[in-house]
């Protein structure tokens, strides 16, 4: 892609190109941070509105039975199921990733421990992203595990041993973009004897996913990014049907209960996946988070998540390629991988002393990517809704920002509390 028209013409023959019209863009706006909040779908306002004013206002508690509220979190599971591999009545829709990710790894140790009790150790690596690696620490301390984290995922197999009962982690890397070879990592923990938890916070809705085909045991995956859920959506959680009904997760609300409307003392978990569910269901951001679903499912005919992969890969590609070219000297170092096959759907520069005003001033130039300390300037390709033509304007408006120096001005280099 070297000229405005050749970008222009890639989009006039993009198949996935009438995508776009499902969403509410902007005017003017190059979003590339889809990766962090999901750009909001045109049929989300009816559909709140519809379930606030209608199912709510009108239907009030009726609408637990009439509406199908109950209905929700299985219902969407099924969807993303869709989308990463699984197969119906295996994921369910609730609650945050976090939250999600303490269920999973206290069910995997409970697991570990009944079967291999002198396994004592949870293996993630350093550049987790926070929050896994926080509940993984608190986790650990509360049922007397050990994390151990590895400095690359180069160090990851040698920690894959007998103390191993646990591998937990992110399968596309927040800060880098790098991918994980899901497949042969759960192989490997297997073969030494341990569970895999993939976080999918990163992967759901940007490419495609196979966790019945890769023997992994469970997963979680956040809502409101790829998967354009809106702000916090509910996140989701897979497990493997051999795990599902092993243990109890430790969340054992009412909802996960065989038989919530029978108020007995005691509990006695559903059968299945809906044991992972927990208190009463968001439904205004369950109905958000399925409009956001079907935005990615609306591919389906059209290719589905391999097409949309294989426009995610050439819209990284172009941008990559065209920051180098036209935005060098500028102290920009690529740090997200340039090998197609290890890149997830977002590119990264790291700038060794302004990453974050130059973030800015490029957003007051009306492309949002972000920031992510310490060094870097962050930037995701969602191709639902993201075209060729956006590609070139972001560089062009990059490349004017950094020659003007804009990110020198006072108002970009105050830190605002989300970066
Ligand atoms: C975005 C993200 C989360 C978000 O977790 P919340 O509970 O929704 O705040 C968790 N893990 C990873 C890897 C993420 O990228």
């Amino acid at each position: 892609m070297k000229t405005r028209d050749e970008a222009l013409a890639l989009d006039a023959a993009d198949p996935l190109a009438p995508l776009r019209d499902q969403f509410a863009i902007p005017e003017g706006l190059i979003y590339l941070d889809g990766n962090s909040l999901g750009v909001m779908p045109k049929a989300t306002p009816a559909r709140v509105q519809q379930v606030v004013t209608q199912e709510w206002g009108v239907g009030l508690i009726g609408s637990w039975n009439s509406a199908g509220w109950m209905g929700l979190a299985p219902r969407i599971g099924d969807k993303i199921a869709r989308l990463i591999g699984a197969g119906p009545g295996e994921c369910v829709a609730a609650d945050s990733t976090s939250v999600n990710l303490y269920k999973v790894l206290n069910a995997a140790l409970s697991i570990a421990r009944a079967d291999a009790p002198q396994r004592t150790r949870i293996v993630s690596e350093r550049s987790n992203f926070p929050t896994d690696l926080y509940i993984a620490e608190a986790t650990a301390a509360e049922r007397g595990f050990e994390l151990v984290l590895a400095d690359s995922p180069e160090g990851l197999p040698a920690l894959l041993n007998e103390r191993c009962a646990v591998l937990m982690l992110t399968h596309v890397n927040y800060a880098n973009g790098r991918i994980h070879d899901m497949t042969a990592l759960t192989q490997a923990a297997h073969a030494a004897g341990a569970l895999t938890i993939w976080d999918l916070a990163h992967s759901a809705g940007a490419l495609p996913l196979d966790l019945s085909g890769s023997g992994a045991d469970f997963a979680i995956g956040c809502g409101y990014k790829y998967l354009n859920g809106g702000p916090g959506a509910p996140a989701f959680v897979w497990v493997a049907q051999r795990h599902a009904e092993r243990f109890w997760q430790p969340l054992a609300g009412w909802m996960g209960h065989a038989a919530p409307f029978e108020f007995t003392p005691g509990y006695r978990p559903a059968p299945g996946i809906r044991r992972y569910l927990c208190g009463t269901p968001p439904v205004l951001g369950l109905a958000a988070l399925e409009c956001g679903v079907d935005t990615v499912l609306a591919a389906e005919s059209l290719g589905g998540m391999a097409a949309l992969r294989t426009k995610s890969l050439a819209l990284t590609r172009a941008f990559t390629a065209l920051v180098e070219e036209r935005c060098a000297g500028h102290g920009l170092t690529l740090v997200s991988p340039r090998d197609d096959t290890q890149r997830g759907s977002q590119v990264c520069f790291a700038h060794a002393t302004h990453g974050y005003p130059m973030v800015q001033a490029l957003i007051a130039r009306g492309v949002v990517g972000d920031f992510r300390a310490p060094d870097i300037l962050r930037f995701g390709f969602t191709p639902l809704y993201l075209r060729f033509v956006d590609v070139w304007d972001a560089v062009e408006r990059m490349r004017q920002m950094l020659h003007n120096e804009e990110w020198r001005e006072a108002r970009f280099n105050q830190r605002a509390a989300v970066t």
